[in-house]
């Protein structure tokens, strides 16, 4: 992050959301909205006055999920670029009773502005890559795995707490602050479960082992991992599963079901061991759960804001899952990362490279090929009724006025001749070019002029 905030020629546009997009491959608008962060990013330095001095404390703070807490003007996570804090307004005392300003008085640089609104930038950008992401399960819908009790933490809670820049200073501590002498990690918690996601979320094996080694290594507390199936599928994967086995972590194959519930000041974990076929139940002091990963919740309206689609899980569709992974439906879109669907760090890398080459190279190449067979819609014939623009899975049909009447235009750079329009045009306005009804009549006719072999 540190090398984009620093690159000549990437404009970082943090704090921002898109509100608009329009236009086409190699002409696209994107209306920015960049939200107030009522510090002015070209005076701060980022010396840390203003969060020391603020008196608006104990607001959880989402980047720790709740674990540890922040001031009401602070920086969203640690290592942000750029290194500016923001003001969360709804906790500014200033902005709730009028008075405080202690951020603008302790500020070397005078970088505090209460007057900052929102600012909209217009870009004209030739192609776009999505890398929004995932959103981890909301773990909370999950009865029978104990989140709520004390001590019962998602793998991302765990994370955090294991981070060096955490609320614990990377110290494992139960809640009362105590170390935990035995934790039990569980995978598979909303992933291959026909009550949540049929999918597996592929990172949660890899980063279970990795807390077992993580705790072992810090606390030396027993490791339990109950799992389901052991999908260690990466390079030097399944050697890290047997390092953390020897290790000490003990594994037990559950069946479907496990529960967790509070007995005598502890955690009871209790599953089948599918291997024995009997019924374990582990007494511990902390359980992980191995949250799977889910679409963000805005996935549907970023992907409709964008023109792309989303599959059945609700993760955005590549145009072709082996020849075009990176691409999608709309020309000049691509998607990286999590977005497209659940993956680990190494392979987001390497899908983003992939899409940053690609977008580049229809840059670099400066012109695009159109489909040989692309619609047509007569413009003296088209009824207006708009029909085929609510059908085009590409939306390559504009609706224009002509002559003070409202019709339908095909955008021959996005159509891509799938003929749908076609199909549904009640006034017989649309045709495909090669294929109006003259033209299939003579090729019929042809064909069956020729000799018979
Ligand atoms: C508990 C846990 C532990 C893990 N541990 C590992 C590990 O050890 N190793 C590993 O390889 N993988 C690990 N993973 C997987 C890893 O988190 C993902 O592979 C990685 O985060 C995917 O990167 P991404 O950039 O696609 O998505 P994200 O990391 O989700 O980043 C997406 C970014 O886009 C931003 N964004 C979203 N929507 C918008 C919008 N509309 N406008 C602007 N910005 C937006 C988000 O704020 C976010 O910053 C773990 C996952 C979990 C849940």
């Amino acid at each position: 992050m540190v090398s984009v905030g620093q690159h000549e020629r990437i404009e970082l546009l943090s704090y921002s959301e898109v509100e608009e997009v329009s236009g086409y491959v190699g002409n696209f608008e994107v209306k920015v909205r960049r939200k107030p962060r009522y510090v002015n990013e070209s005076l701060c330095t980022g010396c840390g006055q203003c969060e020391e001095k603020c008196p608006a404390r104990n607001i959880p703070n989402e980047f720790d999920l709740g674990l540890g807490m922040r001031k009401a003007i602070y920086r969203p996570f640690p290592q942000a670029v750029p290194n500016t804090p923001v003001l969360d307004r709804a906790h500014c005392i200033y902005f709730e009773r009028g008075r405080c300003r202690a951020c603008e008085r302790f500020c070397p640089r005078q970088a505090i502005d209460f007057e900052q609104q929102d600012q909209f930038v217009t870009l004209k950008v030739g192609t776009i890559i999505l890398a929004t992401g995932y959103d981890p399960l909301d773990v909370s819908q999950t009865a029978s795995f104990g989140y709520g009790l004390d001590n019962v933490l998602t793998g991302l809670e765990f994370e955090r707490l294991i981070n060096a820049s955490g609320p614990t200073g990377g110290q494992v501590l139960l809640r009362d602050g105590t170390s935990p002498r035995s934790i039990a990690i569980l995978h598979c918690i909303g992933s291959r479960d026909e009550r949540y996601n049929t999918y597996c979320s592929r990172v949660c094996c890899m980063y279970s082992l990795k807390f077992a080694h993580l705790v072992k290594e810090t606390t030396g507390a027993q490791v339990y991992e109950v799992y389901r199936d052991m999908r260690a599928f990466g390079k030097g994967y399944e050697e890290f599963f047997t390092k953390v086995e020897e290790e000490g972590a003990i594994f037990i194959r559950r069946g479907e079901d496990v529960e967790v519930t509070k007995q005598d000041g502890h955690l009871l974990v209790r599953a089948e061991d599918i291997f024995t076929g009997e019924n374990v139940e582990l007494s511990v002091d902390m359980v992980i759960l191995g949250t799977g990963m889910v679409p963000r919740s805005d996935a549907g309206d970023v992907a409709r804001l964008f023109g792309i689609g989303c599959g059945a899980e609700g993760f955005f569709t590549e145009r072709h899952p082996k020849l075009a992974p990176v691409e999608t439906a709309t020309d000049g879109i691509f998607i990286a990362g999590a977005c497209q669907g659940p993956k680990d760090i190494p392979d987001t890398v390497a899908q983003a490279g992939a899409a940053a080459a690609a977008a580049l190279d229809m840059i670099d190449v400066g012109k695009v090929k159109l489909e040989p067979i692309t619609s047509f819609i007569d413009e003296q014939m088209c009824s207006g009724c708009r029909i085929c623009i609510g059908l085009c899975p590409y939306n390559a049909i504009e609706f224009v006025s002509l002559n003070g009447r409202g019709v339908a235009r095909v955008n021959e750079a996005l159509c891509k001749g799938c003929g749908t329009c076609v199909a549904a045009c009640a006034a017989g306005a649309a045709t495909q070019r090669g294929f109006n009804d003259r033209q299939i009549y003579a090729e019929i006719e042809g064909a069956l002029q020729a000799p018979m072999m």
